[in-house]
Order: structure tokens, then C-alpha cells, then sequence
């Protein structure tokens, strides 16, 4: 079984070097009992990425049954707070407004609507593969009068759109975001605005430790968000609860490699913060992205789903930049709005319970009609289970 994944690894020899070498340390652990009242040694994926790259490639099938993979808070659509969802429904709807939004988001089902449903009904919703497209639609949309005589200048005025930008995900995006709107501004492209819902990875590492149900071992680190948060990123949370972590890449001999480290320091007694992604993240990061995301933006307190209210975990913008801020320009406000009944999203994205448990998995939630996020995006947990375990 396990020979059938490996051959698919792009170093196969490597990769059985690594599981051997998996197996022989958790073997050590277990006769030095240092595993054995728990059992299972718990390590998280914090990025949905991972997730979907360990199910893909069997990874779970080639480990030790002693190694728990739990799946973690960091696929970007599944912790969106269900206001957060309602606002961008409701941004939607807004007159003359079109809304640009990364695909993932389209069928994550809001309280009363979707983003699919709004857009069935006529809405103006456009799926874009860079916020920079959105703030070119914008730039599009200004409205242009032409200086031709009365009798046609009706036919030759394009009335300007406001286009709203859904603003999702962590640390990868937002400089990415922030950037788009040093653009908009430099340009006086006054007609694009975004709702924030930008999220910080370390607050949501210190939180799930601040939860003792979690009982996690181990964190293996998102390797996108590393490469702009740099090693250093993580150094306050690790010093604070020392617990074993290692940043990652997405092939699965990036994975595998960190799951070896993370137990290599179980064995040690040693906890680290190390780096198994070297050829891409560097100790600083990318100082520069840092540097942007900090000029528009500053650390609020968010919520996220099924997890609830983080301390500084999310991003607004600064007060220079709000007269880009989506909510004030339409003035709208959040409104807290109860999650799905019965969906178990906030439990699995904090490794409390997997798909399995959640009683609707399989049955009134599938891809096609999904109860919650974690069915829906390309990073969730209950899709990628869905996808490669099946029911
Ligand atoms: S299976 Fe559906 S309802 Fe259950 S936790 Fe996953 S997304 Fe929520």
C-alpha cells in the first residue's frame, strides 16, 4: 500500500528513507514511553494546502499509525466568520456595485444567500484571479463623459461602478491586497474599495494552545505565509507555549522531512522553532510585503469561525486608507449571525474532530451542496476528505 504512494514521490528512494527513518524514531519513542499514555503522537498541518497535499499523496497512509495528522486553522475561506460571508452578500447587492472575489468564495453558504445565488439572480459578480484585475475593472468603471455635442452625449456617458473587492486570507494575500490599493490610490482610482477579513496566522497558533482540548505535539508550519513572515514570525508564539514547530513546504518530501524533524525533537525532549523550507524562507522574510501590508493595514481583533474572537488576529485598514474600506463607503455595518447548525467547521479547523464526526458529512453536505466552508473551498478539510477518502 504504502510502496504504491512512494513511487509517486519525486525522489522515491528518498522519500522511503524518510519513513523508514519516521518509523524507527516513533519505534524509539514508544520504548522509551515516552508516547505510550497518549498513545498517539498529535501533529498539525496548519495550512490547507498541506492537508490537500497529504491526502493527494497518501502521506497519512505511509506514517506510523502512532502519528495523529490533524488538520489546521488555515485554509482562508473556511475560518471567514459567517458576518463576514453576509457582508459580502450584502456588499453585493448594493446599486451599481460589482463585486470581484477569488473563486473559493462563491459557494461558501451564507445565512439567507450566496455569492452563487446572488450572481444567479442578476447581481454583478465577477470571479478574479488577482486583486489587481479587481482594481483594473475599477479603473474601467470610472464613468466617462465625452466632450461630443448634447444630442449624443447620452449614448457617450458611462455611468462609473463601484467594484468591491472580497478581501480574504493570510499573510500571503494581504500584502498582495494592501499593494492593489497603493495602486488604486496612486492612480485616484476612487470607484474600488474592499471589506477585510484578512487573517494573521501566529494569534490563531496561540489560541489553539490556549484551548487544552487540542493536546497538540506539534505544528507543521504554512510554508507561503513563512515565506513572508519569515522564521522569525513564529518566535513570540514559540517562545511562549515551546512547542515543537517546523515550517514546510507543499511536496510531500517537504512534508515528510518536517514531520521527521518535529519527531526528531520529540525524541530530543527539545522543543524547536526550525525551518525545513530553506529554499524558499528565510529567517526575516519578505521584508518589503511586510513593510507594505504594515502601511495599509494594522493588526485588529477578528473573529473566526467556530474558533470565535482572536485578540489582534485579524487586518483593518489604517486610517489613511478608509476611505477604502468597503463597509464605511456603502455604510453598512457587521452583524454577528449564528454559524450553520450542526456544521462542526470551527471543531475540525482547531483538530477537536475530523469531517467524520460531523453528522452531516456525506449526507445533507457534499461538494455539490455544501452545509459549511471546510465542504466547500479547494483547502478545506471536509472536501479533501470528500475528494480522497470518500464517505
Ligand atoms: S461536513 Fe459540512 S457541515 Fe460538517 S463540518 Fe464539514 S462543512 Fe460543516
Amino acid at each position: 500500500m504504502a510502496l504504491k504512494y512512494v513511487s509517486e514521490y519525486r525522489d522515491s528512494q528518498l522519500a522511503k528513507v524518510l519513513i523508514e527513518s519516521i518509523k524507527e524514531k516513533i519505534e524509539a519513542l514508544h520504548s522509551s514511553g515516552s508516547i505510550k499514555a497518549k498513545k498517539r503522537l498529535r501533529l498539525m498541518e496548519v495550512c490547507g494546502t498541506h492537508t490537500m497535499s497529504i491526502f493527494r499523496h497518501g502521506i497519512r497512509s505511509v506514517l506510523p499509525h502512532t502519528i495523529e495528522l490533524l488538520s489546521g486553522p488555515g485554509c482562508p475561506v473556511c475560518v471567514t466568520a459567517q458576518k463576514d460571508i453576509d457582508a459580502f452578500i450584502e456588499l453585493s447587492k448594493q446599486d451599481n456595485v460589482i463585486l470581484t472575489t477569488f473563486g473559493d468564495l462563491m459557494k461558501v453558504p451564507g445565512t439567507f444567500s450566496s455569492l452563487q445565488k446572488e450572481k444567479a439572480d442578476g447581481r454583478d459578480i465577477r470571479v478574479v484571479y488577482s486583486v489587481f484585475d479587481a482594481v483594473e475593472i475599477a479603473a474601467a468603471n470610472q464613468g466617462v463623459t465625452c466632450n461630443c455635442n448634447q444630442a449624443n452625449s447620452a449614448n457617450k456617458t458611462n455611468q462609473a461602478k463601484e467594484v468591491v473587492f472580497c478581501g480574504v486570507g493570510f499573510e500571503t494575500t494581504t500584502p498582495t491586497v494592501a499593494a492593489s490599493i497603493l495602486m488604486a490610490s496612486e492612480r485616484g482610482i476612487d470607484n474600488f474599495s474592499i471589506h477585510s477579513a484578512h487573517k494573521l496566522t501566529p494569534p490563531a497558533l496561540a489560541a489553539l494552545m490556549e484551548t487544552p482540548a487540542t493536546q497538540i505535539d506539534g505544528f507543521i508550519l504554512p510554508g507561503h505565509v513563512s515565506v513572508i513572515t519569515g522564521v522569525d514570525g513564529y518566535k513570540d508564539v514559540f517562545d511562549k507555549y515551546k512547542v515543537p514547530s517546523v515550517i514546510a513546504g507543499f511536496e510531500p518530501l517537504d512534508i515528510l522531512k518536517a514531520i521527521l524533524m518535529l519527531v526528531t525533537q520529540q525524541i530530543s525532549g527539545l522543543p524547536a522553532l526550525e525551518n525545513g523550507y530553506e529554499r524558499a524562507v528565510s529567517q526575516f522574510g519578505n521584508v518589503k510585503a511586510v513593510q507594505i501590508m504594515n502601511q495599509v493595514f494594522e493588526p485588529a481583533d477578528s473573529v473566526w469561525r467556530g474558533i470565535g474572537h482572536i485578540p489582534e488576529s485579524g487586518m483593518r485598514l489604517r486610517d489613511s486608507y478608509k476611505s477604502f474600506d468597503a463597509l464605511k463607503k456603502f455604510n453598512l455595518e457587521l452583524k454577528d449571525t449564528p454559524e450553520p447548525v450542526g456544521c462542526a467547521c470551527g471543531q475540525i479547523l482547531m483538530g477537536l474532530k475530523t469531517p467524520e464526526q460531523c453528522m452531516m458529512y456525506g449526507k445533507k453536505c457534499t461538494p455539490a451542496h455544501p452545509v459549511g466552508p471546510c465542504m466547500v473551498s479547494s483547502e478545506g478539510s471536509c472536501a479533501a476528505y470528500y475528494r480522497y477518502k470518500g464517505l
